[in-house]
């Protein structure tokens, strides 16, 4: 009974669809049934705005006390420890991705709820001299307003806490809207924000199709914020419409990676992480270390055995424990990632490793084998656009000059590793890289405390640190005259 499933959660409750649709969501392992869930329609999108609305200009949560804000977060981040397993098991399901990645996600997500649950009363606002003993003049940070907050399928609770987190912290309402193919986490932390007592109207969660459900939160006059994570034409367009409504808005959106390897660099690490940086998560991370430029003296040998490794990863679904990496997330991703490599291969680079489906016992699931692609020109499509899948290319350098010209060498500047024992090298290196997060000598880490964004085509703004919580303020200047007094611009006259 379809019409009975209601997974839309709006204005504290959960309804279905105002049209009755639904959707059903698989596994892109095998393509079994993961579930049946509603699908919004605009009329339901409309709802949740102004049920957002309303508790905004209610202050139902902008007039509870930071503090409390803060040990709410953290009374989530304790729950969602304790529900660990099953939010796991249903990101592992929608996504694919193995069990272990979806439980490290889940760590990361608890990390997140915790350090903004910390720092969500530290915002220390400013006393501004106005140069006046009568005057008090002070900076405050108010709440943004309704936030709407739009996310992929690839981290899809990941980067949906990295949005929920901060803007529940500076006191905010929010429609979420997770991606189509992978709605379950988001429907899981909404039970988690209702059943610790979030006044209802300020998480609302709408699920289905970007055009229908996602346009709204960058166009609907009564939004005052979209923070979106995706891709760069969608990232365009919700940029666009929240420019007609000239509403505030932070894009994150995709990478060409950079992970430069110099000669003296630990050789094994750098292999290692190499392997790591492009193909972790089958490379469906938006900071994949996808593009490999090493010194040539080395890269003859390093390449080859960064094939013969490439060759031996294991694929597999969710619960496998022998697979090292899954599935891509849909039949769709998966031809587009075949046109990318095979675009790559008739411009000219030679395929290494992988350049193929998962072979006969993935016949169910969407795989695509870790691919390398060598002798790669700076023009060549599978060097200059994102591909978004298990795909390394390399290019070689020289000088030191040379690979920072090469690293630089994309509309995009996400994510980037340089490897060097050099720490001068490293140095110059990474502050010559135009993107938004450098490693030296390693790949992937990143901090809840340290910003995350990207420089160029990435985005505009930045998650997580004290940033990420900025960006869901508006600063208000309070001017106070303790000694009111007539101004005299218009006498009174007669
Ligand atoms: P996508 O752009 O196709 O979709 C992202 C979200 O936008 C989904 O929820 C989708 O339904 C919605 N959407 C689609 N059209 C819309 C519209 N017109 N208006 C509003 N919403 C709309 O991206 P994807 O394929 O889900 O994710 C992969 C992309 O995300 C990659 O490019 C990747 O690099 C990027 N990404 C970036 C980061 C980062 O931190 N910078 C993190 C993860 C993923």
């Amino acid at each position: 009974m379809t019409d009975t499933i209601a997974t839309l959660f709006i204005d504290g409750k959960w309804v279905p669809s105002s049209s009755g649709e639904t959707r059903t969501v698989i596994c892109p392992a095998d393509q079994s049934e993961v579930g049946v869930v509603s699908e919004a329609t605009a009329e339901d999108v409309e709802r949740a705005i102004l049920a957002a609305r309303r508790s905004v200009d209610a202050r139902v949560w902008a007039d509870v006390r930071a503090s409390e804000r803060g040990d709410f977060l953290l009374r989530v981040a304790d729950a969602l420890q304790e529900r660990k397993d099953e939010f796991a098991r249903a990101e592992a399901l929608d996504t694919g991705k193995r069990l272990v990645e979806a439980e490290g996600d889940m760590d990361d997500i608890t990390a997140c709820f915790r350090y903004f649950g910390k720092i969500a009363d530290q915002h220390p606002g400013r006393l501004v001299d106005a140069g006046d003993a009568s005057v008090i003049s002070r900076i405050v940070h108010e709440p943004i307003g309704v936030c709407g907050l739009i996310t992929p399928w690839n981290f899809p609770l990941l980067q949906a806490s990295w949005k929920i987190a901060p803007a529940l912290a500076a006191g905010n309402s929010f429609i979420l809207k997770p991606a189509e193919l992978t709605p379950h986490t988001s429907m899981l932390i909404m039970e988690v924000l209702d059943a610790l007592g979030l006044p209802a109207g300020v998480a609302n969660l709408v699920l289905g199709d970007g055009g229908v459900v996602g346009a709204p939160l960058s166009s609907h006059p009564e939004i005052d914020m979209v923070s979106f994570t995706g891709g760069l034409v969608t990232g365009r367009k919700i940029g666009e419409s929240a420019a007609q409504g000239i509403k505030n808005v932070a894009l994150e959106l995709g990478g060409k990676n950079p992970n430069v390897i110099f000669a003296d660099a630990d050789y094994e690490a750098a292999l290692d992480n190499a392997l790591n940086a492009g193909f972790l998560d089958s490379g469906l991370v938006c900071s994949a270390g996808t593009r490999l430029i090493v010194q040539d003296t080395i890269a003859e040998r390093f390449v080859d055995e960064l094939v013969a490794r490439a060759e031996g990863i294991v694929m597999g679904g969710p619960f496998d424990e022998a697979a090292e990496t899954g599935p891509l997330i849909s039949k769709e991703h998966r031809d587009k990632v075949a046109d990318y490599v095979q675009r790559g291969i008739e411009a000219g680079a030679r395929l290494r490793s992988g350049g193929h489906w998962g072979g006969p016992e993935h016949e169910q699931g969407f795989f695509y084998a870790p691919t390398v692609l060598d002798r790669c020109t700076a023009d060549n499509p599978a060097v200059v656009e994102e591909g978004f899948g298990p795909v390394i290319t390399v290019e070689t350098f020289s000088t030191e000059e040379e690979a920072i010209a090469i690293a630089n060498d994309t509309e995009y500047g996400l994510a980037g590793a340089v490897w060097t024992a050099n720490s001068g090298v490293a140095n110059r290196v990474s502050r010559r890289l135009r993107h938004g997060t450098i490693w030296i000598n390693d790949y992937h880490p990143y901090l809840p405390q340290a910003e995350w964004g990207g420089f160029k085509k990435s985005g505009v703004g930045r998650e997580l640190g004290p940033t990420g919580l900025e960006e869901y303020t508006a600063a208000k200047h309070i001017y106070e005259n303790t000694e009111p007094a007539v101004s005299g611009w218009f006498p009174r006259k007669g």
